[in-house]
């Protein structure tokens, strides 16, 4: 099997494809709050132009994709775009991270599609606080999507949380108790200073350790390993049936793990989420490039992909004209 390496030995076969810029909620620390203006439908690339991607990927070693966004659930026939990629040769894995809202009413389609896995965002148990968070959302909407993926098979449910000082950090307890009882993998994600928008400050940003320190009152915390587990550091509270993640973007880096590229909804590859050098596979698509192209610039994209991570310091690169840097973008557009 083909197995693809970048400068540093890191075996890349893994694709997260940002499929829409546009989303049903207007998360605080995603979004500014006069939202974003979504791509124009002819920017953003066609399912045809992703399943070729995939299929060229695949070909080189890309074993595993996550469709997120913006939302992948308010794209009009993602069961299409699931199913042809989960019929792509090579591809073992195919997951999505989504906020929930739209589960309940795909989660059964998506499995019979041949979706895998769900990344489930959540914040807040608490129906007014999640409202505030998301500027408008259902948490109501978001457990019965849960419930939905759980009957659907599409486990183990990955719970997403990003715990903010002052805005949600009191329910962080309650968020590891629910692995006590369900095989949930709850993960905690550092907060980010990620694209655009001023939300972040040091104050509401929460490290790892000091997670871990609060969890750590419910129970001791032992290291588990979890399969296919990528950036998260999983443990266990004592006598739990799920189990607790990480992701410590800020504090740990995972760069020397890291096995991704991302894919923007219009067209870029970003061989690393802090970074804002893109390469342009939508030009190439539309200007009937042959497969040899693609496959050339997504090996470009292995070839430029840095080392590691500089939160906020732009990077700046020279070379082939597919090659750019790009002003920072909301997380929205690139896809967490
Ligand atoms: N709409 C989908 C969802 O809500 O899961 C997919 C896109 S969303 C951008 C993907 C993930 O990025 C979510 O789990 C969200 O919590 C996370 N995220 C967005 N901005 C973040 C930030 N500044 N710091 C940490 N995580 C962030």
């Amino acid at each position: 099997m083909k197995e693809l390496k970048d400068n540093f030995l890191r075996v890349i076969d893994y694709l997260r494809l940002s499929i829409t810029d546009r989303c049903n909620l207007r998360c605080v620390y995603c979004m500014p709050p006069e939202g974003i203006v979504p791509s124009k439908h002819k920017e953003i690339l066609t399912y045809e132009e992703i399943i070729r991607i995939v299929k060229i990927g695949a070909g080189l070693g890309v074993r595993k994709v996550r469709l997120t966004g913006g939302e992948p659930l308010t794209r009009k026939n993602i069961t299409f775009l699931v199913s042809s990629i989960k019929k792509i040769r090579g591809i073992e894995d195919l997951s999505m991270t989504t906020n929930g809202v739209l589960l309940e009413k795909y989660a059964r389609e998506l499995s019979d599609a041949g979706l895998d896995r769900v990344n489930v965002s959540l914040d807040s148990y608490n129906p007014a606080r999640y409202r505030e968070i998301t500027r408008g959302g259902s948490l109501d909407a978001v457990l019965r999507g849960i419930a939905a993926a759980e009957k659907a098979g599409l486990c183990p449910i990955k719970i997403n949380m990003v715990p903010m000082r002052g805005i949600n950090d009191d329910e962080v307890k309650d968020f590891a108790r629910l692995t006590l009882n369900s095989d949930y993998q709850m993960r905690f994600i550092e907060f980010m200073p990620a694209g655009d928008n001023e939300y972040w400050s040091a104050d509401r940003y929460i490290s790892t350790e000091q997670l871990k320190a609060e969890i750590e009152t419910i129970a001791p915390l032992t290291p588990v390993r979890v399969r296919k587990n990528g950036p998260s550091k999983y443990f266990r509270l004592d006598g739990a049936k799920g189990v607790v993640g990480f992701i410590s973007a800020i504090t740990h880096h995972f760069c020397e793990d890291c096995n991704r590229l991302r894919l923007t909804s219009d067209g870029k590859l970003r061989p690393c989420l802090f970074s804002e050098t893109e390469i342009d596979l939508k030009t190439a698509l539309r200007s009937g490039e042959p497969d040899s192209e693609i496959e050339r610039l997504l090996r470009l994209a292995i070839q430029v992909k840095p080392e590691g991570h500089n939160i906020g310091n732009t990077i700046a690169l020279k070379g082939p004209s597919a090659l750019s840097t790009t002003r920072k973008r909301p997380m929205s557009k690139i896809g967490g």
